[in-house]
């Protein structure tokens, strides 16, 4: 079954067209990549297909477990399923890690924090006091993508985008992170009876030395310019850059 259905997709922001001619289909299971340089535009997709109101689809559609998600608020979405990692998510005052992750597992907020929730705390390096800071406020750069990691595995959503999750993190933090990644993604499962997919936006493909993908897109220039196995693709990258994409074996 597909699970995210986009078609003949375009996006303006403020009047600019972003993004053109996009069709990506995930399938149940699945594991994506997106790749591209800077300004081509991944930030924009991941925003769109979260139903971010700044983002125009004035061509296209987006389809979700086979319901068309186009026309639905961002809080719609998460309902259905969709779960996201943000590149620089926000701070949030007055709410602690806690507490949000209280929400996300849709426990009391008086209520201790449920022993798995715990314990997948722990496995993230998070000491109980870390849990009662506010949320982002001052956290190191490994700190947030570890609670943004944190968030995602109290809501195990069907679907899971994760904006540059290699960014700015060290080595250790970056396996620490692939290794719940795996969890959010089915990995730990053999690939046939995997349920849950994903889609990983990176610029360079770092992150995929830790996790696997089944299918890579390269977008430049606000399209897809290249689509199919993630090796080659990512040795081609290598190689040649971004512009090699266009005329690549590929898609030749
Ligand atoms: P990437 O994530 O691949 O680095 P982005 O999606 O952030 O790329 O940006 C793609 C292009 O869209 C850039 O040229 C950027 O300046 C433009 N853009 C993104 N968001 C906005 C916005 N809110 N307003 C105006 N232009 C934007
Ligand atoms: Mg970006
Ligand atoms: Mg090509």
């Amino acid at each position: 079954m597909m699970l995210l259905e986009i078609e003949n997709l375009a996006v303006e922001v403020g009047g600019k067209r972003i993004l053109n001619d996009i069709n990506l289909s995930i399938a149940e299971g699945e594991t994506h990549v997106l790749l591209g340089p800077n300004g081509a535009g991944k930030s924009t997709l991941f925003l769109t297909i979260l139903g971010f109101p700044q983002y125009d689809v004035v061509k296209g559609s987006i389809k979700f477990k086979g319901q068309d998600i186009t026309g639905l608020t961002t809080a719609e979405r998460v309902q259905l399923g969709i779960g996201v990692s943000f590149q620089s998510p926000p701070s949030i005052r007055g709410v602690s890690v806690r507490d949000l992750l209280k929400i996300e597992s849709h426990q009391d907020m008086d209520e201790d924090l449920n022993p798995r929730m715990q314990e997948l705390a722990k496995q993230l390096k998070f000491s109980d006091e870390f849990l009662d800071r506010d949320v982002n406020f001052g956290f190191s750069g490994g700190e947030v993508k570890r609670s943004e990691i944190l968030q995602l595995l109290a809501q195990m959503p069907d679907f899971t985008m994760f904006d540059e999750p290699d960014s700015g993190v060290d080595i250790e933090n970056v396996e620490l992170l692939a290794s719940e990644i795996g969890t959010l993604l089915d990995k730990d499962k053999p690939p046939r009876s995997r349920k849950r997919s994903g889609l990983l936006i990176t610029h360079l493909g770092y992150i995929l030395n830790f996790v696997s993908a089944d299918k890579a897109h390269v977008l430049m220039n606000g399209v897809i310019s290249c689509s199919g196995n993630p090796t080659e693709i990512l040795e081609d990258i290598r190689k040649n850059g971004f512009n090699g994409c266009v005329e690549c074996a590929q898609c030749l």
